[in-house]
């Protein structure tokens, strides 16, 4: 491994000339819709700001975020591109937005009249972007878009807001053919003209995550909010693998055996005795855990691949470390590596493989890669 893993027993190698060609690939897709390059969520367990500099060279005209301190981040670091969050602080300081030019999402009456306020308080116009909630009940205006768009006006009129974008967000982009999904882009070009008709420009219109990115032109308009798929993952796992939308997996998870030792048969392994061995073999003990991101669901199912051989966790998942069967003919060592998450190449357990195993999502095994585990950018 590269010297910063020295002394680690396991590790996330982040290739971020992958996260830079995923990008290129989703910016010529969208084209001539720009890209924002979703980096929430420490980009999604890849790291921010390698994330965040590698889209930018690979064309992202944006950044997204869900937190204010996210965008705070990107700023201290030197990053001024723009970068739009959209949790609204409730009891944050929303002049701080204002006064790093982040664009702020304003979902609500009274976060507008929040910014509003802040912004005179500054005599500098507030960046906002405004979001209609078109149908996932989540963020955005549900039910009063007539009086929020009055009160948009008034703020932009009153030069308190610049107004750079409109957008919502799908509750079915992964099904592209559900019919929630046209009915959304039908609620979105409603609230757009109504927007039009009382006399604010929408700006940039936007609705498509990764999945629509993807599979859904249509929702392309005037940008694309891909997250999943600038790390290179699937969000349509039925649909299409990676290497079918032209991505590639940006993260790696390898860690060390920290001991390999015999087993007589009918050895119950790890809390509760889950799994027992069926004959003499070889245990390998694997140093990750529940705290590292392992999923405690993979119990007994989740992939590991030990001297190109692929193994399943045996028993139950601990907090620091795994067990796994090696087999009574194994010649694997203490200090072996073994491949926790690859890139499915010869056998290599891809984040799809223990998002299977774990009943859960691609997204969830990359995000919770834990902060114990060192990041080393390749
Ligand atoms: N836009 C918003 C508002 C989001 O919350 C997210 C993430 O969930 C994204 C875009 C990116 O989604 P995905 O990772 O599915 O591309």
């Amino acid at each position: 491994p590269a010297p910063a893993t020295a002394g680690a027993s396991a590790w996330v190698t982040v290739d971020a000339a992958a996260i830079r060609a995923n990008v290129a690939a989703l910016v010529q897709r969208a084209a001539p819709a720009q890209v924002m390059a979703v980096v929430k969520a420490d980009a999604y367990g890849h790291g921010l700001l390698v994330a965040a500099r590698a889209a930018l060279a690979g064309g992202a005209a944006w950044l997204g975020v869900a937190q204010l301190q996210e965008a705070l981040a990107l700023r201290a670091a030197g990053i001024d591109a723009p970068v739009l969050t959209w949790i609204y602080p409730p009891q944050g300081d929303v002049g701080a937005a204002v006064d790093a030019g982040v664009d702020v999402t304003v979902g609500s009456a009274w976060s507008l009249a929040a910014v509003v306020d802040a912004a005179r308080e500054r005599g500098r116009p507030a960046r906002v972007q405004a979001k209609v909630d078109t149908g996932l009940g989540r963020g955005g205006v549900l039910t009063d878009w007539t009086e929020f768009t009055r009160a948009l006006a008034a703020a932009v009129a009153e030069g308190a807001v610049e107004l750079t974008g409109t957008w919502s967000h799908f509750a079915w982009a992964d099904a592209p053919q559900h019919p929630t999904v046209r009915a959304q882009e039908q609620r979105f070009a409603d609230a757009v003209a109504e927007l039009r008709r009382a006399g604010v420009d929408p700006r940039l219109r936007h609705l498509a995550n990764s999945a629509a990115t993807l599979t859904n032109p249509d929702a392309h308009l005037d940008l694309v909010r891909p997250g999943l798929a600038v790390y290179g993952l699937s969000p349509v796992p039925d649909l299409g693998a990676p290497a079918d939308f032209g991505l590639r997996e940006a993260m790696r998870v390898t860690a060390r055996l920290t001991l390999v030792k015999r087993a007589r048969a009918g050895q119950g392994v790890s809390y509760g005795h889950e799994y027992t061995t069926e004959r003499d073999t070889v245990l390998g003990l694997v140093p990750m855990g529940y705290a590292d991101g392992i999923p405690r669901h993979a119990g007994n199912r989740g992939p590991l691949q030990v001297g190109g051989r692929r193994e399943r966790v045996a028993g139950r998942v601990c907090m620091d470390q795994v067990m796994v069967d090696l087999g009574p003919d194994t010649d694997a060592a203490a200090g072996d590596e073994v491949v926790v998450l690859g890139v499915g190449a010869d056998g290599e357990p891809t984040a799809q493989d223990w998002a299977e195993a774990a009943g859960t999502i691609n997204y969830e095994i990359v995000t919770r890669m834990g902060p114990r585990l060192p990041r080393v950018v390749v």
